[in-house]
């Protein structure tokens, strides 16, 4: 085993050093000003950690909105607008369940809006001025910078870790979920939210639309924020002198046309849908409140109500963590089940399904589901845990080592199955 831990690092270490050195040496043209200039991050690297952080932004969104007819709409806004960007990145969109307030972007190309951003909206033009500023932050390689400043080689570690991501490397991970967690907590400066904002209104009035759309969502964000949180303003400030920038630059260089698109049916259209499904997601955070004081009968009951009106997979989700703490593992797993049916990206059912499994013995099966999990997010500590249960179980004594070291090592000593893991340790060790 430590020999093995060895090599591996030896081989880290080998990786590194070449990766260092060809990063170094990387020099990209800029998309905006079309020169040439020394990066540490290539685009394509840009475009693997952004990629590798996908599944960790559906799931502190809570999955991707269920409807195919929604997320296409969206997709193909974005589409037409990232379309005439002069950044060729991998372009990704998604609508997800959260109610929050919120849209950002990833390093490379993928951009999230949430439902309850959505059902702020009016028309399509502000739907396009919101993608628009995202794609402004893509373009202006702003999480690169971010990536660059911040975290220099550590990058190049994370990208390993994307590269050995099975190997259970505890510090490797840790560095990974590091850069994720920062990148989606990332505030810009003031100077980048102007400049998202200066291509955004470029960029929406380019695909044909009012480029008022990104404005009227400023003054809509100002006034909701007098009597709720909109998690948006939390990383894009919003000062009064940014609204005024936007507003005389429209004025100025955006002349007024009868052929610019403010509002289509085709958007009416799946608003109507979507707030079609908004009583079902009302229950479901009412749920969540009675989760989080314990009370789980009163939240199954809600959760029932949530999902007679509408089965998304976030009230799946939420009805088999209640089940599972009801000890119902029968039909937590089933539950579970039923929203990785729709949404494969979602981390929480899997680890949910997977937990149900080992409480039924049913290790094997228990251990295929946590593998999946495991490749959309590699720094879960409940995770590489019941992997070491399922492992010991079943007779791999390596694997269940592995596991149950990882768990230790990532654990912030909170989570119960601490000494449980470190007896198992010692009797797997045999001392
Ligand atoms: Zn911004």
């Amino acid at each position: 085993m430590k020999l093995c831990m060895k090599k591996k690092y030896i081989k880290t270490l080998f990786f590194l050093v070449f990766l260092f050195f060809i990063s170094g040496c990387i020099t990209e043209v800029d998309p905006l000003s079309g020169k040439k200039t020394y990066t540490l991050l290539s685009t394509e690297q840009e475009i693997k950690i952004g990629q590798k952080i996908i599944p960790s932004a559906i799931n502190e969104t809570e999955g991707v909105y269920p409807d195919p007819e929604v997320q296409k709409y969206i997709r193909d806004i974005g589409y037409k607008i990232s379309s005439l960007t002069p950044r060729k990145v991998d372009y990704q969109f998604y609508i997800v369940n959260s109610s929050e307030v919120n849209a950002f972007a990833l390093p490379g190309g993928p951009i999230f809006i949430t439902r309850g951003l959505l059902l702020k909206m009016d028309k399509e033009c502000e739907l396009a001025g919101v993608l628009a500023h995202e794609l402004g932050h893509i373009n202006a390689r702003h999480h690169a910078k971010f990536l660059e400043k911040n975290f220099g080689m550590s990058i190049l570690l994370s990208i390993l870790g994307i590269a050995i991501q099975d190997s259970g490397y505890a510090s490797l991970v840790m560095t990974l979920a590091e850069v994720s967690a920062s990148l989606l907590q990332l505030k810009f400066s003031r100077d980048q939210e102007n400049e998202a904002d200066t291509l955004g209104v470029d960029f929406s009035y380019k695909a044909g639309y009012d480029p008022k759309g990104l404005l009227i969502m400023f003054e809509k964000f100002k006034t909701l924020q007098r009597t709720t949180t909109v998690e948006w303003l939390s990383t894009h400030p919003l000062p009064d002198t940014r609204i005024k920038k936007v507003k005389e630059m429209i004025s100025q260089r955006y002349p007024v046309s009868s052929r610019l698109i403010v509002d289509t049916e085709g958007f009416q259209r799946i608003l109507t849908s979507v707030k079609a499904t908004a009583e079902s997601y009302e229950y479901v955070e009412k749920a969540k409140r009675y989760i989080r004081s314990a009370n789980y009968y009163e939240a199954l009951n809600l959760l029932d109500k949530a999902i007679q009106l509408y089965g998304s997979n976030q009230a799946y989700t939420y009805r088999a963590m209640v089940n599972m703490n009801l000890k119902r593992y029968k039909e937590a797993a089933e539950d579970a089940d039923k929203a990785i049916k729709v949404d494969r990206l979602y981390f929480k059912p899997f680890l949910i399904k997977g937990i149900s499994l080992t409480k039924l013995g049913q290790y094997s099966e228990s251990i295929n589901t946590l593998e999946k999990a495991k490749l959309l997010i590699g720094n879960n500590p409940d995770l590489y845990y019941w992997l070491g249960v399922d492992y010991q179980a079943v007779g791999d004594k390596f694997k269940a080592i592995d596991n149950l070291s990882t768990a230790l090592q990532l654990t912030d000593g909170s989570r119960g199955w601490e000494s449980d893991a470190k007896r198992r340790l010692r009797t797997l060790r045999g001392y």
